[in-house]
C-alpha cells in the first residue's frame, strides 16, 4: 500500500521541520513549501493526500490559497493558525478546511488528526459534476486503482501515476518532462519516447472499455492532457 504524501505549506522553518519529522515518524512522506506559490506548484506536480496550511504566509494568506485549491481539488486541508480571530474565520467562513490547529501545537496531535482525516477520506474521488469528463474516472488511492466508466483499469505503476495526475487536472497540458518527473523516481533513466509509449498503452486500455474514448489528447509541441468537453 502506498504511503501518504503530506504537503506542508509553512514559512517558519522550525515549525515546518517539526511537522515533517512527526509526519515521517508516522510513516508518511512530507514535502515542504515555504510560500503558497511553491505550494501550488507542488500540488500540481505531486500526488498530495493532505495539505497542512499555515494561515500567515509571506506571499498570500492561507485563506486565499485554500480558496484557490478548492476551485480544483478536494484534497483535505488542515489550517495552522497563530491567532484566535483566525480561528473564527476558519470556522465561520466555510472555506472548505477539514480541521485546524492553533499554534503552539503538539506535532503528535497534528499527525493524529492527519491520520483521522485520511481514514475518513480513504477513497479519493476527483471532484465531479456528473457531466464533467472526470466523472468518468474514479481514483482509489488505497488500492491504487483507477476506474474508468465503472471498470478497473489494469495499469502499471507509471501509467497509474500519469493518468492520476491528469485526472486531477483535467484540461491542463502536461509536457513529457512533467509527466516523467511525476511518474518516475529516476526521470534521467527514461526518455521522452517512454512517455509516448505509456500514453499509447493507456489509450488502448481506455478504448477496451469505451471504443470511442478520445480523452487523452496530444498537444503537438506541448505534451498531453485529459480532454475537457465544452
Ligand atoms: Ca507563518
Amino acid at each position: 500500500m502506498g504511503q501518504h504524501t503530506i504537503l506542508i505549506v509553512e514559512d517558519e522553518p522550525a515549525i515546518a521541520d517539526n511537522i515533517a519529522f512527526a509526519v515521517e515518524t508516522e510513516n508518511m512522506v512530507p514535502i515542504h513549501a515555504a510560500t503558497s506559490r511553491a505550494g501550488a506548484k507542488m500540488l500540481a506536480e505531486h500526488s498530495i493526500d493532505l495539505v497542512v496550511l499555515d494561515v500567515g504566509l509571506p506571499d498570500e494568506s492561507g485563506f486565499d490559497f485554500c480558496r484557490r485549491i478548492r476551485t480544483e481539488s478536494d484534497v483535505p486541508i488542515i489550517f495552522l493558525t497563530a491567532r484566535d480571530d483566525e480561528i473564527d474565520r476558519i470556522v465561520g467562513l466555510e472555506l472548505g478546511a477539514d480541521d485546524y490547529m492553533a499554534k503552539p501545537f503538539s506535532p503528535r496531535e497534528l499527525t493524529a488528526r492527519i491520520r483521522a482525516i485520511l481514514r475518513r477520506s480513504g477513497t479519493s474521488v476527483p471532484r465531479v459534476g456528473t457531466s464533467a469528463p472526470e466523472a468518468k474516472f474514479l481514483v482509489d488511492q488505497k488500492t491504487k486503482t483507477i476506474y474508468f466508466e465503472g471498470q478497473a483499469l489494469p495499469l502499471s505503476r507509471y501509467e497509474f501515476r500519469m493518468l492520476e495526475l491528469m485526472i486531477r487536472h483535467p484540461g491542463q497540458v502536461f509536457s513529457r518532462d512533467q509527466l516523467m518527473d511525476h511518474a518516475w523516481e529516476e526521470p534521467d533513466a527514461s526518455c521522452d519516447r517512454t512517455v509516448d509509449t505509456h500514453i499509447k498503452t493507456l489509450r488502448s486500455k481506455l478504448r477496451k472499455i469505451n471504443e470511442a474514448c478520445a480523452c487523452l489528447e496530444t498537444r503537438r509541441g506541448w505534451g498531453y492532457c485529459l480532454k475537457v468537453d465544452p
